[in-house]
């Protein structure tokens, strides 16, 4: 049995950033998970520093905010606090944010392609007035506006950005399109199609909970059989008899000592 990995997986430039940045501080609290990544949680929970679901939560201290940004009002609550805000928000997502801001002034509707309870997609959408929010093809047919620019969360696929996009087309008089598909995202998704068409089974890792992995997942199931693990706990053996290439790819919030920890596993059948 022969082992490929993607040519690019694992931490994208955003979510190293993030972790770098956290990492700095001692006995900090980060609203929301930081990375879908059980492993790096261990490690800062080693440095005191804490998950909290609110802001309400805390009244003092370091609040560490994730790189998938947050909503305005969560900003304006922990400045009135007078908390000390480390705002690791990624600078492509923040890019985003400002858009639906620039594009709002600018008089059109908005559009924004995503998952509607994701924590960026909920950041994003609070910098806006007029902002629908769409995850499928059939969300869209029923929008009829003269003037919009349809956005997208970072990390969604393209292909489902496009067919939205062309639907759009047709029921929007002036329709501005503006990919804000993040490159780190396009090229996991492209490489894991790649990869995934040379195997008789693809490993996906990356947290549960992290949307970029489960559109990895989704890719490669498409294509082959596929096997999504956080960790190297949960590989059976079993998935790898009568497989001759097997292909590895990661999520951008895998780090690369879980990689190579299942890697070396994989090699061990
Ligand atoms: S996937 Fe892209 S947008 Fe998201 S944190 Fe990474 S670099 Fe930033």
């Amino acid at each position: 049995m022969k082992i490929i990995c993607a040519e690019n997986m694992g931490f994208c430039f955003g979510v190293k950033r993030a972790v770098d940045m956290a990492l700095k501080q001692e006995n900090a609290f980060v609203l929301g998970q930081l990375i879908h990544n059980p492993q790096v949680v261990e490690l800062l929970e080693k440095r005191g520093i804490k998950e909290i679901k609110s802001v309400d939560d805390i009244e003092k201290g370091i609040l560490i905010i994730t790189a998938h940004g947050t909503t305005k009002s969560n900003i304006i609550k922990a400045k009135s606090k007078k908390l000390d805000i480390i705002d690791t928000t990624c600078p492509l997502v923040k890019k985003v944010q400002n858009l639906v801001k620039e594009f709002n002034n600018k008089g059109y509707d908005l559009i924004l392609f995503g998952d509607k309870g994701h924590s960026e997609v909920k950041g994003i959408v609070s910098n806006a007035e007029n902002i629908i929010v769409v995850s499928t093809k059939e969300d869209t047919k029923n929008i009829f506006v003269k003037k919009a620019c349809l956005l997208s969360q970072t990390t969604q696929s393209i292909k489902k950005f496009n067919e939205i996009s062309k639907v759009l087309k047709s029921n929007v008089n002036e329709l501005k399109i503006i990919n804000t598909i993040c490159d780190a995202t396009k090229k996991r998704q492209d490489s894991a199609m790649n990869t995934a068409k040379k195997c008789d089974l693809m490993v996906v890792i990356g947290g549960y909970n992290s949307a970029n992995t489960k559109r990895l997942r989704e890719i490669c199931s498409k294509i082959t059989e596929t096997k999504q693990i956080e960790t190297a706990k949960e590989i059976k053996k079993e998935w790898f008899k009568g497989k001759s290439l097997v292909g590895i790819t990661a999520g951008a919030s895998t780090p690369d000592f879980v990689i190579k920890e299942i890697k070396k596993k994989i090699e061990s059948f």
